[in-house]
């Protein structure tokens, strides 16, 4: 095989990774220790970040998170009894 990069580990790092570089048109090779179906099947994030949102649409690989990701304006934090709401969208200008 001839390969310019060989990354270790495919986890959410070394996927995204490997396909920045394929889309910048560098070769890769991807070397994991554990099996496809414990990669596939263990559970890596349920909630993902606005950078990483934007990344992973910049690296075209959104179209699952596209369709199927539930979006949070804000979240809510409940302290002695009460319901503090934080509008993150309204405060980052729109960011989810
Ligand atoms: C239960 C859980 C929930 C999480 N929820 C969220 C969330 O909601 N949002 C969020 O942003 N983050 C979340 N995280 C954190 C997120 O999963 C990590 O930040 C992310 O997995 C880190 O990615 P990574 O590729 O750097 O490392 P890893 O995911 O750890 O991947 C490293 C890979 O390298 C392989 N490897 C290691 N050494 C070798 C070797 N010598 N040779 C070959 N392969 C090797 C490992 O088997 C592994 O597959 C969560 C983590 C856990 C455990």
């Amino acid at each position: 095989m001839n390969t310019q990069v060989a990354i270790i580990g495919a986890g959410p790092s070394g996927l995204l990774l490997g396909q920045l570089l394929h889309n910048a048109g560098i070769k890769t090779v991807i070397l994991e220790r554990q099996t496809p179906e414990y990669v596939l099947g263990r559970i890596r994030a349920g909630i993902l970040e606005n950078g990483t949102v934007e990344l992973l649409r910049e690296a075209g690989v959104s179209r699952r998170m596209d369709a199927e990701g539930l979006i949070h304006h804000g979240v809510e934090f409940l302290f002695a009894n009460q319901r503090i709401p934080v509008p993150l969208s309204e405060l980052t200008g729109g960011k989810r």
